[in-house]
């Protein structure tokens, strides 16, 4: 069986919140969880594979939970804690949340647990509140960036990415515009953004006032530019910083490709002096975490060199 270092795991399936784009809902059934003992022996298995990196995976994936032994229902944080008990596992990731099942124990966990990486995926879908209560989302704009918020306090480092949906029913050029001041507010490190696109069966597909395909088109742009601009800016950040990358594989162009807390792909290339006097005393790279110095950026990935003082130079 081919060693993954990095794996996904699914923990939970379903959704109960029903937002009006979205088949979810309709095809997957409620929310369901996946019990405790049944993960713990899939994260056994992967770490036999030779997992370091776990990626739990859900459609509502912060809204995992299970009762535990004693009376109180444990929940997302607390499985991440269980999960971080075990040697192997030097990376935990989580995705896709939704901002109304962010509780505490997760937010102090992204604080406290240090295997927990500082990247956190919380669509948003658009920065109107007159949309989001046609999306049906149950949230508003300010309680998304009160989450934000209250998450930065705990981890204030941490990288925020959200999907968005261009060209609802019914968004105007003001709604437009106050999605475009929310990613100017929030500044997300990476993003997903697309057009809205009707699903037979979900209740939107039948909402009045579609938006005119040129305009979802020049909306989409417009939106995209911005988020790339922020996405450019929070990688150009990380130059000449020094980061814990986990070393993912080596590709067919002798480059070592891994991922950094933030998420971001680096790419270490073999051919380097530097890189070469570093592998010829570190010889096992790939699955560990190793001290990277990043030395250029762009804007999808991140350069750098293994740091050569970690090895007492
Ligand atoms: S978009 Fe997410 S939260 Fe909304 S119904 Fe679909 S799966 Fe559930």
């Amino acid at each position: 069986m081919k060693k993954k270092i990095s794996s996904f795991l699914t923990i939970q399936e379903g959704c109960d919140k029903f937002c009006s784009f979205c088949v979810v809902p309709y095809t997957r059934g409620p929310e369901y969880s996946r019990s405790i003992e049944s993960i713990m022996m899939e994260v056994k298995k992967l770490i036999k594979r030779g997992t370091r990196e776990i990626i739990l995976l859900g459609q509502n994936v912060n809204a995992w939970t299970s009762k535990g032994n004693k009376k109180f229902s444990l929940t997302l944080g607390n499985l991440i804690d269980e999960i971080s008990k075990c040697d192997e596992i030097l990376s935990i990731r989580y995705t896709t949340s939704h901002p109304l099942d962010m509780d505490l124990k997760l937010i102090e966990t992204h604080q406290k647990n240090k295997k927990l990486m500082p990247y956190l995926h919380l669509p948003i879908q658009s920065g109107s509140n007159n949309i989001l209560s046609k999306m049906n989302r149950k949230h508003t704009v300010e309680d998304y960036l009160k989450i934000i918020e209250k998450v930065k306090e705990y981890r204030p480092d941490i990288a925020i990415s959200s999907d968005f949906i261009v060209g609802f029913p019914g968004e105007t050029d003001q709604d437009h515009r106050k999605t475009l001041e929310l990613i100017n507010e929030v500044k997300f490190a990476s993003s997903y953004s697309f057009k809205y696109s009707p699903r037979p069966g979900t209740p939107s597909a039948d909402f009045e006032k579609q938006v005119d395909e040129k305009i979802k088109n020049s909306r989409l742009q417009e939106l995209q530019g911005k988020l790339k601009k922020h996405q450019l800016v929070f990688n150009q950040k990380s130059v000449n910083s020094k980061m814990n990358i986990l070393i993912l594989y080596k590709n067919k162009k002798n480059q070592y490709i891994g991922k950094s807390p933030y998420n971001q792909t680096v790419i270490i290339d073999e051919k380097l002096e530097s890189n070469q006097i570093f592998l010829n005393r570190c010889k096992k790279v790939v699955g560990q975490i190793i001290d990277v110095r990043i030395t250029n950026s762009f804007q999808n990935s991140l350069e750098g060199e293994f740091s050569i003082e970690s090895l007492g130079y």
